[in-house]
């Protein structure tokens, strides 16, 4: 077998020489156990996170282990009940050419249904976390407006387009042109704006959002959260679902005072993570497979080729290579 592990651990943005390939003998699963060949891994942000030796809500990679993460393979071979050779399943072995898993910390996905690759994108974890947080934490009425940062990624295209579902007014913010277009030509947001060039941001979130803005979905923090806070209506509601522009800092930088804003403003702020709602998780999975089947909620998937290019696909995110889910295939089948 063949894996990817943590080098050393990055300072800044992470890069190749983070990561090296491992070689390993392949044992036979035991009781309970499955073989799975892999055939593609996920990239996320949440994982730049776990580069660092600190504690978190999901353990610090070791140095020299694989690199554990949202991984779709086939059984090659099982040793637990339910589970037969060939069926597809999506578990969290991750940056491996094979896993030996638990049956118990997989579920079977049936390729009747989607594209298997929508069980690590808007049928899985991100799509999961963009309903959670949109519904069950923003709330977007009728009429409202919404904001969503890191709109042209995973969850943010979601977030997005269940808003229009809702609703409400909805303006993405992105870091791309090509992005902006794909939300606004495709996916029917109402204003897009470009945090690189479209600059003071303060000024162009004041031009699309004349009535204030209800609901912020938060993906990215940093400058682009400074900016849009002074814009929010009194009663909005504030989903905390990512800092990315946050995590390759080594010391944190302070920002302006905001929570004075958010007393007069009467404004929640919950952080959340998508685990807290596993609970309800089939049905958050259920609603989100009837829009996709309706029409009503698109997907897009960025894939990259080739199990060596896991890391590449990975340091992309934190430089926006990516429109929609990064997603790396390992292998055809
Ligand atoms: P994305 O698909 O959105 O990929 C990351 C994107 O972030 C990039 O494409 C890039 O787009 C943008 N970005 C990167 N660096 C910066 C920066 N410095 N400033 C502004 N934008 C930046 O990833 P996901 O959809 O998977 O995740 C989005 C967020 O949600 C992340 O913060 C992640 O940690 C969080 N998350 C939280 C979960 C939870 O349970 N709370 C679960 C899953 C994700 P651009 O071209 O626009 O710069």
């Amino acid at each position: 077998n063949e894996y990817f592990a943590l080098a050393s651990r990055p300072a800044g943005t992470p890069a190749l020489e983070h990561f090296t390939v491992k070689k390993e003998e392949l044992n036979m699963p035991e009781d309970g156990q499955l073989l799975v060949k892999t055939l593609y891994v996920s990239v996320d942000p949440y994982m730049r996170g776990r580069m660092k030796d600190a504690k978190s809500y999901s353990a610090p990679y070791a140095i020299g282990e694989p690199i554990t993460g949202g991984s779709i393979g086939r059984v090659l071979h099982s040793r637990a009940d339910g589970f037969k050779e060939g069926d597809i399943v999506a578990g969290g072995w991750g940056w491996q050419r094979y896993g030996i898993i638990d049956s118990k910390a997989c579920r079977r996905i049936d390729p009747e249904l989607a594209p298997i690759t929508t069980a690590l994108g808007v049928l899985g974890m991100t799509g999961l976390t963009a309903y959670f947080g949109t519904l069950r934490i923003g709330n977007p009425q009728p009429g409202e407006t919404l904001v969503v940062s890191g709109a042209g990624g995973a969850v943010g295209m979601i977030v997005g387009q269940i808003g229009k579902i809702k609703g409400a007014r909805v303006i993405g913010i992105s870091g791309s042109d090509e992005k902006n277009r794909y939300l606004k030509e495709e996916l029917g947001f109402d204003e897009v704006i470009n945090y690189k060039t479209d600059q003071p941001l303060a000024e162009a979130l004041e031009r699309a959002c004349p009535d204030g803005i209800d609901v912020y979905f938060d993906n990215v923090g940093g400058d682009i959260t400074d900016a849009v806070i002074p814009l929010l209506n009194r009663n909005a509601r504030i989903p905390l679902c990512g800092q990315i522009s946050l995590y390759n800092q080594e010391k944190p930088e302070l920002g302006p005072r905001i929570l004075p804003m958010l007393l007069t403003r009467t404004v929640l702020l919950k952080g959340f993570l998508v685990g807290d709602y596993a609970a309800e998780q089939e049905e958050g999975l259920r609603e989100l497979g009837q829009w996709v089947r309706e029409g009503r909620l698109k997907y897009r998937e960025n894939i990259i080729d080739g199990f060596d290019n896991i890391p590449e696909a990975f340091i992309g995110l934190f430089s926006g290579e990516n429109l929609g889910k990064q997603l790396v295939r390992v292998a055809e089948d």
